[in-house]
């Protein structure tokens, strides 16, 4: 029986989250079963772009404080916050994000380190299922102990980002964008998250769920700030995520990276889980406005390539922007992993607006989470969506 911890945080005062950390951690058997002294370690956040922590997009930066002064008291030698987010793995790029997002004052604060440590490594994992060779964060590689400080939010792509997802922030920059173009289905990008959570498992002690406020709509970077009202903490990261699917009033097994996870031995079923503290039912949020995961596949590939167009529009969800709005800026253009995207300028002239080649795109909705300006938006065809009507099963109340 896999333990995952829940416990209710209705907001973050610090003192409320220490309480409410402290005590997750401490049904699991206390912070000296995961960090011994002398240790190095690294909370991996979930820090996906430059923005306020009122946008709900990033972890919170009093639940990083709670867990690294935990670390310190258990005699960690170092407490590192570490992530890569969209965009270039740079002491310039990460330097801002670190500010916006409330780090770099956590860090002043309790005396943790913000990495600096911009190298990588080439991880090998010749038990791999898809991926036997990548590149990873270098400070990651030094860890001697990693925890998982994650963000629970709906994703366009997973469906669901939480424990299993936040650990793709190991692959450095723009290496994401390979990544996604070598792994383009969810089935196999699923697989490769968990060849890096295999990679890392002897050190990936400890997944921290901030479910205090998470993300509803349309994820990971432009949805809404939802209140959920709790902190999960597990070792077991499918265990983590089924119970954070549970608090979305998600049925679990409808997100595939959880079923994956099953499939792949993480946990032998998602009833073989023991919930300990607050009971989770009182903590459902059921009118939770969760996303459908993209179980595209290309099969539009196997009809003559004069109807692939229309056979894609109909039958896929696929980004849109508002051209006239669109405001140039070639985020998006630059982290498409295959290229579909074009800055051309409108009939009118005037600056490169981003375009989309749909035969090209590959569903991965990397442009609707980088889009600084939340211009990207999702737009389902019809056929997709009466394939869909009724599949986001919910729990039973
Ligand atoms: S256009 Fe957007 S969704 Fe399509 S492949 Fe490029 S980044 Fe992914
Ligand atoms: S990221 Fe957004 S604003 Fe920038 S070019 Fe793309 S759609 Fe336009």
């Amino acid at each position: 029986m896999e333990k995952v911890s829940l416990i209710k945080c209705d907001d973050y005062i610090q003192e409320n989250v220490d309480n409410a950390v402290r005590q997750a951690i401490n049904n699991l058997g206390g912070i000296e079963a995961f960090v011994k002294a002398g240790q190095v370690v690294v909370l991996k956040a979930n820090l996906v772009m430059k923005c306020n922590v009122e946008k709900a997009a990033t972890t919170h930066p009093s639940i990083v404080e709670a867990i690294g002064k935990m670390c310190l008291e258990a005699g960690a030698s170092k407490v590192i916050i570490a992530d890569s987010a969209g965009g270039p793995f740079t002491e310039g790029y990460m330097g801002g994000i670190y500010k916006a997002c409330g780090m770099k004052e956590i860090a002043d604060k309790n005396g943790f380190l913000l990495n600096d440590n911009f190298n990588s490594f080439e991880a090998h994992l010749p038990t791999a299922k898809v991926g036997k060779k990548f590149l990873v964060l270098d400070c990651l590689q030094q860890a001697d102990v990693i925890i998982n400080v994650t963000k629970l939010k709906t994703h366009s792509f997973t469906g669901i980002t939480n424990a299993i997802k936040n650990m793709f922030g190991a692959i450095p920059g723009l290496t994401k964008v390979e990544m996604h173009g070598q792994f383009r289905t969810l089935d196999v990008f699923g697989d490769f998250l968990f060849d890096i959570q295999d990679y890392f498992k002897d050190k990936l002690v400890l997944h921290l769920t901030d479910a205090v406020i998470g993300m509803e709509g349309a994820g990971p970077s432009n949805g809404t700030p939802r209140k959920i009202g709790a902190i999960i903490a597990g070792s077991n990261c499918v265990a983590v995520d089924v119970v954070g699917a549970k608090l979305m009033n998600l049925e679990p097994l409808s997100m595939p990276n959880i079923e994956t996870g099953i499939n792949r031995g993480y946990l032998d079923n998602e009833a073989n889980i023991e919930v300990l503290g607050d009971n989770i039912n009182e903590l459902v949020v059921k009118d939770y406005k969760t996303v459908m995961p993209n179980n595209y596949k290309p099969f539009a590939t196997v009809v003559p390539q004069w109807l692939q167009p229309v056979v894609h529009k109909l039958t896929t969800q696929r980004p849109t922007v508002n051209r006239k709005k669109c405001k140039g800026c070639k985020k998006c253009f630059e982290h498409c992993p295959v290229q579909a995207i074009t800055m051309t300028p409108t009939k009118k002239g005037g600056i490169g607006k981003a375009k989309f080649d749909y035969n090209k795109c590959i569903r991965c909705y990397c442009c609707q989470e980088l889009c600084p300006f939340g211009l990207v938006k999702i737009k389902s065809g019809i056929v997709y969506k009466i394939l869909h009507v009724g599949s986001r099963k919910k729990i039973k109340k």
